[in-house]
């Protein structure tokens, strides 16, 4: 079979198509496919039709609820609470939205607490639609325990993502998104698909041995990025997206998990910041002074610019689907 060369809108009526077959309704389905289209226009290929075989196994074997209704909750006047009914994220963060965007303009800073979700998304589509709304905004997710913490020979946090976005005037928001290991999850199981070893740095076999073999870091540990500050980072993400808004820590996560290597229960924390309202005179022209002094230096890009490259690009050049995973969807939408 040849690799496969899709418009968006065909990605996004493929993923529709196969997760309402294998048990989402229309309104799950649709907003877990609008972020695997959005990932794969912006070349975030971790996490677009990448990840709609894991999407299905977690729903057909029972974790993760196709059918969730989010309810919301007002905790306090900043704070909003939605209950994701044991759901894929995405629906939980649109419902949850238009409650944080209001309380960030009323208050100045507001948060929302997302509960009882599976993530198994990037981040930068939560932050950044905030910031399309003219606010700064954080995001922390934990996920099952694939991390060494700094000085450990096994599993103990999560990948543990963070992601901060930037409103900025008549383009798309700045928005960093990284991942608390020195490489994301899907991005060694794609160096185990094309048959890619990793870099140094990446992981632990399962005796706690420094290796390049993606097989043996998937049964062994990940390392976090820059040694024991990525793991201050994990350290801080598992606490934000746990005990603080009552959802379990990674270790607990991973306690609880089927072993599916899909997403695990958890949480998500959101921060939602408006620039208007902490006495600064014009931030945002004020940020874009300091983009264009960095972006004076030779070399120096923003965060986020490659995907916006990308996502300018997309719409005229469709989207390559590699055979192996052209192959695992057809047989999705055959079941
Ligand atoms: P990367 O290391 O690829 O990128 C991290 C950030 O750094 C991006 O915002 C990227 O922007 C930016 N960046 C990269 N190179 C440069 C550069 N030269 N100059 C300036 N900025 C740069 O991401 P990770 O591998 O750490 O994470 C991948 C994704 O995995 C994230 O979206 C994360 O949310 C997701 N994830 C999700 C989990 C979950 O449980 N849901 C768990 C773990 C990870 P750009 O995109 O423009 O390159």
């Amino acid at each position: 079979m040849e690799p496969a060369h899709i418009t968006l809108g065909e990605c996004h009526a493929i993923a529709m198509e196969v997760l309402t077959r294998h048990g989402c309704d229309e309104a799950n389905a649709r907003a877990v496919a609008d972020t695997i289209a959005a990932a794969e226009r912006d070349h975030a290929y971790s996490h677009g039709l990448f990840r709609l075989p894991g999407y299905v196994t977690s729903l057909k074997n029972g974790k993760v609820n196709g059918k969730a209704r989010p309810t919301v909750e007002r905790l306090a006047p900043t704070v909003v609470r939605i209950h994701g009914d044991r759901g894929y994220a995405p629906l939980a963060l649109e419902i949850g939205r238009a409650p944080l965007i209001e309380a960030a303009r009323e208050f100045g800073m507001a948060a929302l607490a997302v509960t009882r979700i599976h993530h198994f998304a990037a981040l930068w589509p939560e932050t950044s639609a905030l910031a399309e709304e003219g606010l700064a905004a954080f995001a922390f997710t934990s996920s099952p325990p694939y991390l060494a913490a700094a000085g450990g020979r096994t599993k103990f946090f999560g990948t543990n993502p963070m992601s901060f976005a930037w409103p900025r005037k008549g383009r798309a928001p700045m928005a960093f998104d990284q991942a608390s290991a020195a490489m994301a999850r899907g991005e060694i199981q794609i160096h185990l698909r094309d048959g890619k070893t990793v870099p140094d740095g990446v992981g632990l076999d399962p005796e706690g041995n420094p290796t390049n073999d993606p097989v043996a870091i998937l049964e062994g540990a990940q390392l976090p990025f820059g040694g024991y500050k990525g793991s201050a980072i994990a350290l801080m993400v598992d606490l934000l997206a746990g005990p603080l808004i009552g959802e379990v820590t990674s270790i607990e996560a991973g306690d609880v998990d089927n072993g599916d290597g899909g997403a695990a229960t958890g949480g998500e924390l959101i921060l939602a910041l408006d620039p208007a309202r902490f006495g600064g005179d014009d931030p945002i022209a004020h940020g874009e002074r300091l983009f264009e002094r960095m972006l004076a230096q030779e070399g120096v890009r923003l965060p986020g610019d490659r995907r916006l490259i990308a996502r300018a690009e997309t719409p005229e050049n469709g989207i390559d689907v590699p055979t192996s995973l052209w192959e695992t969807i057809d047989a999705l939408r055959a079941a």
